[in-house]
């Protein structure tokens, strides 16, 4: 009997985090190392009290892990893919959730649930080549590509003499936009939209070439491209294949946000086991990025 008491009483003194009930980094706190940097930076982020008290159940119910996909997280290296980071589930709304950076970074301005349908989707292409079936995401709030006011000078003719002319665009077949040009306008524009964005030359003879014989589609996809609009997530952005590289493929807003800071490869692998996760609960399993790049959050 003595002995036990006595068990207890050391027990009692060895605090414990009242979030994890691991260990308390130190005799005065009431957190472990991980709770205390993570309410730590939860506060420095300003986030409402409530959204913390949520996130801590959360951590107390399952431990330092992503709220979507359960994978543990990363609590000290900012430079991780798997670094914690707070998600607003609905860009736009208050409650926030604890993931990790790639997950973060790949929903972008989407919900859960568009986040998923994309996962699935992108999946389903990269392993059938079943083709993507777009639906409207109802939080992307793009901004106008910074360089896409510089425009290339374009004197339009009427649209009557444009048919007149018997010149064809050397992209898409379109009558050109002047007697002596190359292009149509759209065409014309999307040239100096490559020129804007500082797209070597080699890398824009080679999209030049795929857009002859492909149309306007995303290279890694085949999804058609909006051309026009830049609010659309399908709006035609371009994309180092390689993060840094002078490689660039043709694609769109979406995707390009999705992919991210990985490669091809990479990317298409956390597709993969994102969507496997989506379907079977199968673990995702982790795999180091070659060219993850995010700074240390603030
Ligand atoms: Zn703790
Ligand atoms: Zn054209």
């Amino acid at each position: 009997m003595k002995a036990m008491s006595k068990s207890k009483v050391s027990r009692k003194s060895v605090r414990k985090c009242c979030i994890c009930g691991k260990p308390a980094f130190s005799p005065k706190s009431n957190h472990c190392f991980a709770c205390f940097v993570m309410i730590r930076r939860m506060e420095h982020e300003n986030l409402p009290p409530e959204c913390i008290k949520e996130i801590c159940e959360h951590v107390r119910r399952y431990g330092h892990v992503c709220f979507y996909t359960k994978i543990r997280l990363d609590r000290t290296d900012p430079k991780s893919p798997f670094y914690f980071v707070f998600d607003h589930m609905v860009p736009g709304e208050d409650k926030v959730v604890l993931t990790f950076a790639l997950l973060n970074e790949m929903k972008s301005d989407m919900i859960p649930k568009e986040f998923w349908y994309y996962i699935l989707q992108l999946d389903r292409y990269f392993r059938t080549g079943q083709k993507i079936r777009k639906i409207k995401l109802s939080r992307w709030y793009r901004l106008a590509p910074l360089l896409e006011a510089k425009q290339g000078a374009m004197m339009l003719l009427p649209s009557e003499s444009l048919k007149a002319l018997a010149k064809k665009c050397c992209l898409c077949g379109k009558p050109v936009y002047a007697p002596r040009a190359m292009y149509c306008p759209g065409c014309h524009q999307f040239v100096h939209s490559m020129d804007n964005r500082g797209i070597n030359n080699d890398a824009a003879k080679k999209i030049l070439k795929y857009v002859h014989r492909h149309g306007f589609v995303c290279e890694y996809t085949e999804t058609p491209l909006n051309m026009t609009d830049y609010k659309d997530p399908f709006y035609y952005e371009f994309d180092h294949t390689v993060p840094g590289a002078s490689k660039v493929a043709l694609t769109f807003s979406l995707l390009n946000e999705m992919k991210s800071e990985m490669t091809l490869k990479e990317f298409k692998y956390y597709v993969g086991q994102f969507a496997n996760f989506l379907r079977t609960g199968a673990k995702i399993k982790k795999r180091k990025l070659s060219h993850w790049f995010m700074l240390a959050q603030k």
